[in-house]
């Protein structure tokens, strides 16, 4: 950003890689190295990156994408055959037939966590997708599951994959009418959910809600229902089906489906966060291998050890870190049914400690949450076994990855901040333990194979050289990437392909430093530009956030007479601090002193809550609106996790010109 000597700043923040880190499987040297192959020959790098899984027909070709507007189109390993499901059970059974595949913990601490074999994990599977295939299910046809964060979720992923089906998780947390939204976008035969979902204590009636959503639905989609807390449900007779008798029932064999490469595995739809969820379509050999393979290097992922990332199976972020990335390379995974603060402010690091859990994966949002509830939360429990933290899904601020790092770390673990989307599958952009001197806030430097560029928003240059800043693209394909929006390529072509000719663009802004280090600032839309400087939003949020009683802010732009765009802030205060003028005065100079006069908040707004996705993603879309005074039409708000929040913003608005 203008006006602000950062570079010299961020070139002196550097976090070595921790001195007792020992053992990476990748090192400074072999990075490089390996870096600098991905990009000259990859279908040479690819094609033995192929091997990590189990091929049925090995392929023969590698690579053949073309990001022409226009024909748009990506395959990878096109003429091989294979089954995920196998890839993730089966392969595993002689050498780990009896090792943990997936430790359940569940929301009450009281009830006893559950290990679950691979052995196990393989006859669920097996049963569950004979089930389905009793049902009608077959290669191709979409499946739309509603789940708990319970192994049965897993277990379907995976079931639909053995038979090759398509499935199509839809986050628990979401509304009747979001779910009925997916079930007819996929044109889904089957809705797979459980009678509840207990959560932090309390219970959402899922099957209920899906009763609600089918009735916009076709009335020849099938439920099936997994009897989790034994809750009291409807029951359609003829529509419903009671899947954990029937599985009991079925058999437990059931041959793998072979599938081309190019076969669908997945629609998964965005958060929605800026505009109407797209059904983004991940195909299944590329993706098992970019999963696998990120899962393996950015959390230096070694046999035995256990790993756990907080997503839920809702988000891409379960899909590729809590199920297919662990599986396949024959981990075990840690799924939690529960919250971070259930039943108190310590559970995450309560679960660290009891399941010994050796890699730990989580949001940004999250930390800033328990970090406000104060480090006595992480003292009280024995972190010993920890050795790489992660965070995903916005930036975080440097406020938050250096409690993260000094509290939950204690120092000795390196921090992996990866950026990435759900149409990428894995990690694009991301530190490697054992490689990649960290800057806090920063997710440093491109995966193996990813070639970012950064171009000028306006004219679309290539900026050479560091430091540079504008839109983050990516010149070629990998492995991992999306192939095309459901039922829409020309949306695909035009949403990631038409603006940036010739690249993929991926919405964000983002600045590399001199040592050319990636920082992403924020959407694209997330940028502002006052008086002819541009900024991203997450600067001037982080600077609020870095008050000592500021809990959260968000920031936007809005129109300004005189300097085109103001910067409005939308700030929540930590508990207890009370909202005055001094204290906006206050707010304003701090500002000032952390980034410069061009970055004061022209107005600030209390925000007693900030509209998010079920993610945990702040609406800024519906936020700017509310700025400009132009709250008339919000757009799609069917993602909002409390939609309350948004009439008491509207309510206290400071912009009613
Ligand atoms: P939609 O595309 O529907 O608006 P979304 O972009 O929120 O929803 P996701 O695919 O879940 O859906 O999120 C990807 C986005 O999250 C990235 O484009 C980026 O803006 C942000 N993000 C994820 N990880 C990071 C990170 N480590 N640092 C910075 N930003 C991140
Ligand atoms: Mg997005």
């Amino acid at each position: 950003m203008a006006g602000r000597d950062q570079g010299s700043a961020e070139a002196t923040s550097k976090h070595p890689v921790p001195p007792g880190f020992a053992g990476a499987l990748v090192t400074p040297e072999s990075y490089s190295a390996m870096y600098a192959a991905s990009i000259a020959d990859p279908d040479a790098f690819w094609g033995e990156q192929g091997k990590r899984i189990d091929w049925i027909k090995p392929y023969t070709r590698v690579k053949n994408t073309d990001f022409t507007f226009g024909q748009v189109s990506i395959n990878w390993f096109e003429d091989g055959v294979l089954n995920v499901a196998a890839n993730c059970t089966d392969r595993h059974l002689a050498r780990r037939g009896s090792q943990t595949a997936i430790i359940w913990e569940p929301d009450d601490p009281k009830t006893p966590a559950r290990h679950i074999s691979y052995a196990e994990l393989h006859e669920n599977v097996c049963r569950m997708a004979n089930v389905l295939k009793a049902h009608g299910a077959a290669k191709g046809d979409r499946v739309v599951l509603y789940l708990p964060m319970i192994p049965e979720a897993a277990y379907a992923m995976l079931a639909c994959a053995r038979i090759g089906a398509i499935h199509s998780v839809v986050f628990g947390g979401f509304s009747p009418d979001a779910l009925a939204n997916r079930v007819n976008d996929s044109e889904a035969k089957i809705v797979i959910t459980a009678d509840t979902a207990p959560r932090g204590g309390r219970r959402t009636p899922l099957k209920s809600n899906a009763d609600a959503a089918l009735l916009h639905c076709d009335d020849k989609v099938k439920c099936m229902v997994v009897k989790h807390t034994g809750d009291q449900t409807t029951w359609v007779d003829g529509r419903d089906i009671d899947i954990l008798a029937e599985m009991r029932a079925a058999s437990a064999d059931c041959p793998a489906e072979p599938v081309n490469a190019e076969d669908p595995l997945f629609v998964l739809y965005t958060s929605g966060s800026t505009g109407k969820p797209k059904g983004v379509v991940h195909t299944s050999g590329g993706y098992l291998v970019y999963a696998a393979m990120t899962h393996q290097l950015t959390f230096d992922y070694k046999d035995g050890d256990i790993f756990w990332c907080t997503a839920d199976v809702g988000w891409v972020t379960g899909h590729s870190y809590i199920v297919y990335g662990p599986l396949a390379n024959g981990a075990t995974t840690v799924m939690f049914e529960g919250v971070p603060t259930f039943p108190d402010a310590g559970r995450f690091w309560e679960v660290c400690a009891k399941h010994k859990v050796n890699q730990f994966y989580t949001a940004p949002t999250a930390i800033r949450a328990l970090m406000g509830q104060g480090a006595e939360w992480v003292e009280k429990h024995d972190l010993s076994s920890l050795r790489v933290l992660g965070t995903v899904g916005e930036p975080i601020n440097p406020e938050a990855w250096v409690w993260y790092d000094k509290h939950v770390g204690k120092g000795k673990c390196p921090i992996v901040d990866t950026w990435w989307q759900t149409e990428t599958g894995g990690h694009l952009i991301t530190p490697l333990p054992g490689a990649t001197e960290t800057k806090p806030g920063s997710a440093t430097l491109p995966f193996f194979g990813i070639k970012p560029v950064v171009l000028n928003a306006e004219s679309g240059v290539v900026q050479e050289g560091n430091p540079a800043e504008g839109v983050l693209c990516i010149a070629d394909s990998w492995p991992g990437q999306m192939r095309t929006v459901w039922g829409d390529h020309q949306r695909f072509q035009e949403t990631y392909f038409q603006q940036y000719k010739g690249y993929y663009f991926t919405g964000d802004g983002c600045r590399r430093d001199e040592d050319g280090y990636y920082w992403i600032t924020g959407r694209v839309d997330d940028v502002i530009n006052v008086s002819g400087h541009r900024m991203g939003t997450a600067e001037v949020e982080s600077a609020l956030v870095a008050h000592e009683k500021v809990a959260e802010a968000a920031v936007v732009g809005y129109p300004h007479e005189i300097k085109g765009q103001g910067i409005y802030a939308y700030v929540t205060l930590m508990n207890g601090v009370e909202p005055t003028e001094d204290l906006r005065k206050e707010l304003v100079k701090w500002v000032r002193n952390e980034i410069g006069p061009i970055a004061s908040p022209d107005l600030i707004q209390w925000a007693p809550g900030l509209p998010k996705t079920r993610s945990g993603k702040i609406m800024r879309r519906i936020l700017r609106k509310i700025a400009e005074n132009d709250f008339g039409a919000l757009g799609d708000t069917s993602t909002l996790a409390d939609p309350s929040v948004v009439d008491d913003l509207i309510g206290n608005r400071m912009n009613r010109a």
